[in-house]
This record gives C-alpha cells, sequence and structure tokens, in this order.
C-alpha cells in the first residue's frame, strides 16, 4: 500500500547541457522530514522546487496526496499549481519571503488573507503562530527590527498558519550561526513534523541533516545516498489546539484526508480566539 504524501517517479530536469534532474524516485510519507543534501548544483534546489509545484521536471510524474485524492503535480496548470502551493504547501527559506515593510504579524497574517480569510481573523491567526515560536510580543516589529533568528521564526509561523500539511524549506538556517540555528531547526521541526506534518528540507548543515528522520545525498541530479531513522513513524507529540492537525488518539501517520488537510474554511477557524499553542516553543 501507498501511503506517501508526495511520490515522485523518473523525475528529470535539463537547462542547457545540465541535467539538474537526471531521474529521481523519491516516496516521502507523512509526518516525515527528509533532509536532502549534496554539493553546490547536485539538483537540491530543483528536486525541491519540483516536488512543490515551482518548477514543471520535463519528464517523470509527481503525486500528492490530498483528501479528495491524488494530484499530479506535475500535469497542473501555473494557476492550480499556484492555488496548490498557497492553499497544501509552506515554504521557509534562508531569506527573501518575508516583506521588510510588513510588521512580523502581518507577514504570517498575509498567507491567510490571500486564501481569502478576513484581515482580523487572519492576524489573530497570526499572532497565534508567532507566540507559539516564541516571538509574544515582535508582532508589530517590521522584519528589519528582528534578529535573524526572529526573522526565520516569523517564516516559519507564515509557513504553518494556513495548516499546510507539507512544508519545504530551502536553507533555512543558511544565515544563522549554528546556536541560532539549532534553535529555529527544533522550532522548525516543532511546528511541522512535532505536529504530524511533513517537512522537506534542503541542507547543507551535516548537524541540521542529523535531526531529521531521514537524509537524502543527491548528485549530479540523482540520489547518491541515503540514511533514515529507526523510523518517521513512531508516534509524535500529541497535537494540541489550535494545530489544524489530526486529534489526539488517532493513529500515526495522519491519513491525509484526515484534519492534515483542512479546507480553507476550516482553516479560518484556527486558532480559537485567544488560545495559544502549548510548548512550541523549543
Ligand atoms: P543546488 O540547489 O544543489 O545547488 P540547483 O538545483 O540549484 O542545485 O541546480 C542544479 C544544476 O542546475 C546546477 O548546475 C545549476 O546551475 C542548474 N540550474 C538550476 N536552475 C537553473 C536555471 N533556472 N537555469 C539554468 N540552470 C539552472
Ligand atoms: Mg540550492
Amino acid at each position: 500500500m501507498n501511503t506517501s504524501i508526495l511520490s515522485a517517479r523518473g523525475l528529470t530536469k535539463q537547462y542547457g547541457a545540465t541535467f539538474a534532474l537526471a531521474g529521481v524516485d523519491l516516496d516521502i510519507l507523512p509526518g516525515e522530514s527528509v533532509a536532502i543534501m549534496g554539493a553546490s548544483g547536485s539538483g537540491k534546489t530543483t528536486l525541491m522546487h519540483a516536488l512543490a509545484g515551482i518548477v514543471t521536471p520535463d519528464t517523470g510524474s509527481i503525486a500528492f496526496a490530498t483528501p479528495t485524492g491524488v494530484v499530479r503535480v506535475d500535469q497542473l496548470d501555473e494557476k492550480r499549481r499556484s492555488q496548490l502551493r498557497r492553499e497544501s504547501f509552506g515554504f521557509v527559506f534562508q531569506q527573501g519571503l518575508l516583506i521588510p515593510e510588513l510588521t512580523a504579524v502581518e507577514n504570517v497574517a498575509i498567507a491567510l488573507m490571500l486564501g481569502g480569510t478576513p484581515r482580523a481573523a487572519a492576524e489573530a491567526s497570526a499572532a497565534a503562530w508567532l507566540a507559539a515560536l516564541g516571538l509574544a510580543g515582535l508582532e508589530g516589529r517590521r522584519i528589519g527590527e528582528l534578529s535573524g533568528g526572529q526573522a526565520q521564526r516569523v517564516a516559519i509561523a507564515r509557513a504553518q498558519v494556513t495548516g499546510a500539511p507539507i512544508v519545504f524549506a530551502d536553507e533555512p538556517t543558511g544565515a544563522l550561526d549554528s546556536r541560532t540555528s539549532a534553535d529555529v531547526m527544533g522550532a522548525l521541526l516543532h511546528a511541522t513534523t512535532g505536529q504530524g506534518r511533513t517537512l522537506v528540507l534542503v541542507t547543507h548543515d551535516e548537524t541540521v541533516a542529523a535531526r531529521c528522520s531521514r537524509t537524502i545525498r543527491l548528485a549530479d541530479g540523482r540520489i547518491v545516498g541515503q540514511r533514515q531513522d529507526a523510523g518517521p513513524l513512531s508516534a509524535p507529540p500529541a497535537p494540541q489546539p489550535p494545530y489544524p492537525v489530526a486529534q489526539q488518539g488517532q493513529a500515526y501517520p495522519p491519513q491525509p484526508q484526515v484534519q492534515a488537510y483542512p479546507p480553507q474554511s476550516q482553516v479560518q477557524a484556527y486558532p480559537q480566539a485567544g488560545v495559544v499553542p502549548n510548548g512550541a516553543r523549543s
């Protein structure tokens, strides 16, 4: 039985004479954290962008399991891919994704507002996520008034606030010192796999990769090595409201049709007013 949330087969992507992807097969289970490693130019970003529907592969397939069936990411037109990214995927990049002119809470709320959530509700959800990530009191700061680690926590909050079942992170700690990197990585893991979500992360940092349940290594657009922990399927900490994921006591890993992929109407209900997630600080 294929329980993958993402399943890629035979991915290739060529730029001129270069094969950025030269035949990649990859299955990712719900709740896994997968680190993608490899030398510069080995195809890490291209692989992540293909999985996330940012780049269309030349050949091969990408299947994303949703509550309503399997979506072939590679076959969507640009409009549907953009909708899929907005509703189902969260993104954390090294830098550049946050809008410097906006405050922390606005940067997070915008992810919900793009999906139609009214501003007040979006900002309430955003504030709860910022608090969960240890940023209570800093909601009104502009991005430039935050440290690098704080800004990355804002980016993590933005990637979580829609309830996206999969978060893609490209060198999320690449610009941080090792201590801050460890803190941010802890926050990222807690906010994703700690809530039953799936994390796909590109990193150069062995320490960061070691905290993921699996590492795949790329060279010249191919997977050349893997490390797998005892299992990504050990039970994560019980989810706590307002995280829009599986209920306590539910079988793990949560099937995609369970709350791990709430429709927008449900996402807007999170978090309940005044409820601050517990224990999301790390
Ligand atoms: P990594 O993230 O591992 O550094 P990338 O996926 O960015 O690697 O790139 C893989 C290869 O594809 C490199 O040789 C890179 O130069 C090439 N490449 C990636 N994106 C493009 C692009 N948009 N145009 C041309 N070449 C590209
Ligand atoms: Mg890259």
